[in-house]
């Protein structure tokens, strides 16, 4: 048998593995990163090169910048917000609804801001890092959705509130704490579960890494 094969025969053997341990569980919760979505063609935007490597997402992404200029985060994020809103599921969101349906999966817990889990159809998704279908004014916390925020972000304009502040979508920042209910209820679902699944992360992104 060539490396591969061997490869291959590790492969399957894992597999199973996987699989016994998810047929004998009965509360299983799914934490989800980066990985799961590229299939998608959602980019990692914590990952080196690609298109967003025109700037810093560490700048473009905090509190401080926007609050300087908020354009340079629409400039930033706007191919971003295309991306995700062009995307489709993929198999591995897909299985995660048919684990929900058959009662084994309790929750999906993401670091990822794309909706695809929602557009999948998973019931019970506890985003830590907020996600683009709603907008918060910096200034007055007035809500808005994203969508007729929309074309002004495609005419380089920064979505502006009644009280002239600029919108912020939902997505949590660098320096910016986690929103707090889903945080609650996702540690509450690891706190209960019997099994994790760990599907496109490594776990280095907090809060996740805490459940090392
Ligand atoms: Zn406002």
């Amino acid at each position: 048998m060539g490396q591969m094969g061997q490869m291959e025969q590790m492969d399957q053997e894992r597999i199973a593995q996987a699989a016994a341990i998810l047929r004998d569980a009965r509360n299983v919760v799914a934490l989800t990163g980066a990985g799961i979505g590229r299939p998608s063609g959602i980019p990692d935007f914590r990952s080196e090169g690609g298109l967003w490597s025109q700037d810093d997402p560490m700048e473009a992404v905090s509190l401080r910048s926007f609050r300087l200029n908020p354009q340079r985060f629409y400039d930033w994020v706007q191919p971003l917000m295309e991306r995700m809103l062009a995307a489709k599921p993929n198999p591995a969101h897909h299985a995660l609804v048919a684990l929900e349906a058959m009662g084994k999966l309790r929750a999906v817990i993401t670091q990822n801001i794309d909706s695809l889990h929602q557009a999948a159809g998973s019931r019970v998704v506890y985003e830590l890092h907020g996600h683009v279908r709603r907008a918060t004014c910096f200034a007055c916390g007035h809500p808005s959705s994203m969508d007729p925020l929309l074309a002004q972000v495609r005419q380089r304009v920064v979505p502006r509130c009644h009280c002239g502040g600029p919108y912020k979508p939902d997505i949590v920042f660098f320096g910016e704490a986690l929103p707090e209910q889903p945080f609650l209820l996702a540690q509450r679902a690891l706190e209960a579960c019997d099994v994790v699944m760990i599907l496109g992360t490594s776990l280095v992104v907090n809060p996740a890494a805490g459940c090392r």
